[in-house]
C-alpha cells in the first residue's frame, strides 16, 4: 500500500525523476563512506544554520527566535566554499527555520555546485507546490521534518494534522529523499503518536525515524517499558533508513550508557549563524572559533579529544558519523581552549533540553 499510494500520487516524470536522484545520491553516499573509510582529515557531515528567527515557537527548543535576520548570501556563500574546500561530504541546512531564508535555493545550489550532498531540516509549514519544485531545481537530496504529536497542543504546533496536507504534497513532487522524525520521551503526552506518525510516514513512500528527548543537559533518560516498544516498532519501519544501523539509539531508549568516540569539531562540525564553530547544537560555544579560522590542527586536535558528555549522549547524527571512527584512533587529548588571535574565547555552553531539529 505504502509505494502504491506515493505512486499513484507522483506522476510519472516525477516518478523517473525521484528514482534517479536517489540513485545519484545513493552512489554519492557510498563514495562519502568510502573516502570517510580511507582518511581522517575531512569533514563528513557539517550543520549550517542560515536562519536563526522561527515561525514557530515549539516551548521546548532553544535553538530559534523570533528576530534575527537571514545570514547574507554572499557569507553564506563563503562559508559553504570554505567547508567543500576541507573536503566536507555532506551539508545538513538547519534553523530557525531555513524556508524563512530568501535565498536557500541559492544555498542549495551552493553546495550541490562544489560536490556536497545538500539536505534541509524544515518544520515544513512554508511548503507548498510551488517552495517544493524549487527545492527539487536547486538539487536538494534529502529533506527532513520532525512531527512532535498527532494533533497540536501548547507545547508544539508541529503535527500530523497541521502537517499532513504539505506532506501529501511531498510525496506527489518532491524529488528528493524526505524522512520524518518523531519523538518520544519526556513530555511526549501520547506516545502512541509516534507510531501514527511513523505509519503514516511510510504509507507516503518516506523513511522514518524516532528521536528520543533527553533531559535538560541534552543527556539520556530511559524509555518507559511501554515507549521502548513504540520504540522498536517505529525502528523497524524506518528499514530504509541509515539509522538502522545504529545501535547507539538502542542503548539510549534503554537508558544505557554507550560506548563511543564523538568526532564533533572535526568529522562533525555545528556552524552556528554567526559562523562559528561548535561541537554539536547540544554543546554550542566550545571552540567557538570562526570557520575560516578554524585550521586543520584544530580539527584534527578535536579528532583526538575525548568528549566528557558523549556516554550519555543523545545526538544521532554524530554518533551516526563517529561509526566510521569508532573502531580507530583512541581519543586521549581534553579539551582546550582554542581562541584565534584577537577573538574573545568563547564560554562553553551546554545548553538545555531540545527535542530533536526542527
Ligand atoms: S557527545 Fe553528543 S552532546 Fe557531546 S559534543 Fe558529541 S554530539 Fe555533542
Ligand atoms: S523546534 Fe524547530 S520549529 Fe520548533 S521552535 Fe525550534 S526551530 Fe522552530
Amino acid at each position: 500500500m505504502a509505494e502504491e499510494t506515493r505512486v499513484a500520487l507522483a506522476s510519472a516524470k516525477t516518478r523517473l525523476r525521484r528514482r534517479l536522484r536517489f540513485l545519484s545520491t545513493r552512489a554519492r553516499e557510498l563514495k562519502m563512506i568510502g573516502k570517510a573509510l580511507v582518511s581522517t582529515k575531512h569533514p563528513i557531515l557539517v550543520h549550517i544554520i542560515p536562519m536563526r528567527q522561527c515561525n514557530l515557537a515549539c516551548t521546548y527548543c532553544n535553538e530559534f527566535d523570533d528576530f534575527s535576520k537571514p545570514v547574507p548570501l554572499e557569507e553564506m556563500e563563503k562559508r559553504l566554499d570554505i567547508l567543500a574546500d576541507m573536503g566536507t561530504s555532506i551539508i545538513t541546512i538547519s534553523g530557525g527555520e531555513p524556508l524563512m531564508h530568501p535565498d536557500l535555493d541559492e544555498v542549495i545550489r551552493r553546495i550541490r555546485r562544489r560536490g556536497m550532498i545538500a539536505g534541509l531540516i524544515t518544520n515544513g509549514f512554508y511548503l507548498n507546490r510551488d517552495r517544493i519544485e524549487r527545492l527539487n531545481e536547486a538539487g536538494l537530496e534529502h529533506l527532513q521534518i520532525s512531527i512532535d504529536n498527532v494533533t497540536p497542543d501548547e507545547v508544539s504546533k508541529k503535527s500530523l494534522k497541521t502537517l499532513d496536507g504539505r506532506l501529501a504534497m511531498l510525496s506527489q513532487y518532491a524529488v528528493f529523499q524526505v524522512n520524518i522524525n518523531s519523538v518520544l520521551g519526556s513530555g511526549v503526552k501520547d506516545p502512541d503518536d509516534a507510531l501514527k506518525i511513523a505509519h503514516r510516514a511510510v504509507e507516503l513512500g518516506f523513511t522514518s525515524t524516532v528521536g528520543i528527548i533527553h533531559d535538560n543537559n541534552g543527556q539520556l533518560k530511559p524509555l518507559g517499558p511501554h515507549e521502548q516498544e513504540i520504540f522498536e516498532e517505529v525502528m523497524a519501519l524506518g528499514k530504509r533508513s541509515f539509522s538502522r544501523f545504529n545501535e547507539f539509539q538502542h542503548n539510549v531508549a534503554r537508558g544505557k550508557e554507550h560506548n563511543w568516540r564523538c568526532r564533533s569539531g572535526s568529522r562533525y562540525l555545528y556552524i552556528c549563524e554567526d559562523g562559528l564553530v561548535h561541537w554539536c547544537s547540544q554543546q554550542r560555544g566550545y571552540p567557538g572559533i570562526p570557520l575560516p579560522q578554524y585550521t586543520p590542527e584544530m580539527r584534527q586536535r578535536e579528532y583526538s579529544t575525548k568528549k566528557f558528555c558523549a556516554p550519555r549522549c543523545t545526538v544521532s547524527c554524530v554518533q551516526q558519523v563517529g561509526m566510521l571512527d569508532n573502531w580507530r584512533d583512541p581519543q586521549n587529548l581534553n579539551p582546550m581552549p582554542m581562541t584565534p588571535p584577537a577573538t574573545p574565547q568563547a564560554e562553553l555552553v551546554q545548553i538545555g533540553q531540545v527535542r530533536g531539529d526542527s
